[in-house]
């Protein structure tokens, strides 16, 4: 399982890595203020009142969304806990200090999966500019390859045995404010000063 730490219930949000203004001007203190402060806000309290009193009250974030994935009647609770998980995930794939060159480590698997760090960047924007509606693009590790996916609305690579390493939320309540349509001015920024190539090598152990 990925890098990231999560309790049973109830599910609390976790506290932003970083100042709410800290992603400006690539993402703005208002964008972030709706989008962690209400947006993920609001998947953690629905997910707490969706499984209160059911068989998954105790159970981690993973092991709801590994019980509901793919199952029509428990949607709710799935998206919900998966967009609770996904967020957590995308604030901790973006720093103020990230953009730049990976770590070595993580460079060389990079090269090796992509042929360079500007094709790997590319294929990750095409996913994020090319994912139809809401939704995720991701870079993953699937064996001892790197690969970017992209997942509709709440979808998770975690679900098709894929390990997340870093993620670019395409919802537009992700840039709308500060890009308004322009999606791919929102990814090529993210892309270029905010990634967090040391949480994807982290996530690659
Ligand atoms: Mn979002």
């Amino acid at each position: 399982m990925s890098n990231q730490t999560t309790g049973s219930a109830p599910h609390s949000l976790p506290p932003l890595p970083y100042a709410e203004n800290a992603l400006d001007p690539v993402i703005s203190a208002n964008t972030l203020s709706f989008h962690y402060g209400k947006h993920h806000k609001a998947y953690v309290d629905n997910l707490n009142k969706l499984i209160s009193g059911t068989e998954l009250a105790d159970s981690s974030l993973e092991e709801i969304i590994a019980a509901t994935a793919g199952n029509a009647e428990k949607a709710g609770i799935f998206n919900n806990a998966a967009q609770v998980w996904n967020h957590t995930f995308y604030w901790n794939s973006l720093s103020p200090r990230g953009g730049g060159k990976p770590p070595s480590d993580l460079g060389g698997k990079i090269d090796s999966s992509f042929g360079s760090l500007d094709a790997c960047k590319k294929e990750l924007a095409t996913a994020a500019t090319t994912q139809f509606g809401s939704g995720w693009a991701w870079l993953v590790q699937d064996g001892d390859k790197l690969k970017v996916v992209k997942t509709g609305n709440a979808d998770s690579p975690l679900t098709k045995g894929m390990k997340p390493l870093l993620t670019i939320d395409v919802w537009e309540h992700a840039y709308y404010l500060d890009y308004q349509n322009r999606r791919p001015d929102y990814v090529n920024a993210v892309l270029d000063k905010l990634i967090n190539w040391d949480f994807a090598l982290r996530n690659c152990k």
